[in-house]
């Protein structure tokens, strides 16, 4: 039987380590029926949109994609594909496991932690008003009448809403997947001192939730001080649950722990529909020159694998790609940073890690 998966290699350095994950997935002997969705600036020059709904469709019939990253223009040009994604498929979890494998080059040697990051709210929600805009206006004289506070006029505003149901649902994702997988604590992480009304409602859902699940620990914590502690005893971690934003931001901090982005796989989830995708962006500077890491993305396949199933396979890619790194022979710039100059590129990580794999 072969799988129908929908494969979005974006664009920047998305399609050479796409092209690279394709081939290490085919080389298990799984068979897959590839089905090609193109988004970003590549999809805007020849469909006039970055997000066509043709991708939405299939991902919706496959269940099960897999995506290079695509570059969100700053400030001006359309807006993120990525969040517009996860919004129209309500994939409403970030999952991304940070984890040490020997060799790398990292300050800490013994991590296994998860990330999980909500999704669709938060400051991310895309609720903005512009500068200038009667609609600010509107809302900077309803704040001022409603004796919240004075927001000068030259202000633009961006929206952060925190639901009940959306807090409750992924920290209840956070302690099923704790407890699937054998873990032992879950961490929230907020700011719920400062913002009582959006932080403050996530975390007493979170202690709600919690009492529904007495045999895995719960704690809570302060951003600032969870970005300290993580950098300072990350081993102290486990599962780790938090809104959108902070959960972007320590996902890279996470990464950057156990040997940075080139080995940070994630996907994102809902009910029923996956997209397997590198934690790191689109690298516009690198584009072309078979360069990057692409092992953050063979990993993201790896779990693609874990939740088709193909358990051997999926254990397979991995061992290969810990071996090729414990190796340190042919890895990419960032694995060499004392000798960049022997470092391979893209295509050639993934020729070393089809060879291990064959040879085991
Ligand atoms: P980035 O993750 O693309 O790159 C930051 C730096 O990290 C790079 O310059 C490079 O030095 C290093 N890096 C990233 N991936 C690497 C890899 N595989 N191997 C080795 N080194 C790697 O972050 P950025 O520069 O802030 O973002 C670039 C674009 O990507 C932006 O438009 C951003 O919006 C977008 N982005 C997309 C996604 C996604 O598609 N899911 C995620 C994050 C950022």
């Amino acid at each position: 039987m072969a799988y129908n998966i929908t494969l979005i290699p974006g664009d920047g350095v998305g399609p050479e380590i796409t092209e690279a994950t394709k081939r290490v997935l085919e080389a298990t002997g799984v068979k897959f029926n590839w089905e090609l969705g193109e988004v970003g600036s590549y999809a805007m020059e020849k469909y006039g949109t970055p997000l066509p709904a043709s991708v939405i469709e299939s991902v919706k019939k496959n269940k099960v994609a897999i995506k290079g990253p695509v570059t969100t223009p700053v400030g001006s040009g359309f807006r993120s594909v990525n969040v517009a994604l996860r919004k129209e498929l309500e994939l409403y979890v970030c999952l991304r496991p940070c984890k040490t494998y020997k060799g790398v080059p990292s300050r800490f040697d013994n991590i296994d932690l998860v990330m999980v990051r909500e999704n669709l709210e938060d400051l991310y929600a895309g609720i903005e008003y512009e500068k200038g805009t009667p609609e600010v206006a509107n809302l900077i004289k309803f704040i001022a009448d409603s004796k919240k506070g004075a927001i000068r006029p030259d202000s633009g505003i961006s929206i952060k809403p925190i639901s009940e149901f959306r807090s409750k649902r992924i920290v209840k994702f956070a302690f099923d997947y704790a407890r699937l997988n054998h873990r032992k604590k879950v961490t929230a992480v907020h700011k719920a001192n400062i913002m009582k009304f959006s932080d403050g409602l996530f975390l007493s859902c979170a202690r709600e939730v919690a009492k529904g699940y007495t045999d895995i620990e719960f704690e809570d914590r302060i951003v600032d001080n969870m970005s300290m502690q993580l950098v300072q005893k990350p081993q102290q971690f486990d599962v780790i649950v938090a809104p959108n934003l902070y959960g972007d931001i320590l996902s890279d901090l996470c990464a950057g722990l156990v040997g940075g982005l080139g080995v940070a796989p994630g996907a994102n989830l809902s009910e029923d529909l996956a997209i397997f995708e590198a934690t790191h962006g689109s690298a516009p500077k690198y584009t072309g020159m078979n360069k990057v890491n692409p092992m953050a993305m063979m990993l993201s396949g790896v779990m693609m694998l874990r939740h088709l199933g193909e358990k051997d396979a999926a254990q397979r890619v991995e061992k290969a790609i810990a071996g090729v790194i414990a190796e340190g022979i042919d890895v990419t710039y960032d694995f060499k940073p004392l000798s960049p100059e022997k470092a391979v590129g893209t295509s050639q990580v993934a020729d070393a890690v089809i060879k291990k794999m064959h040879r085991a």
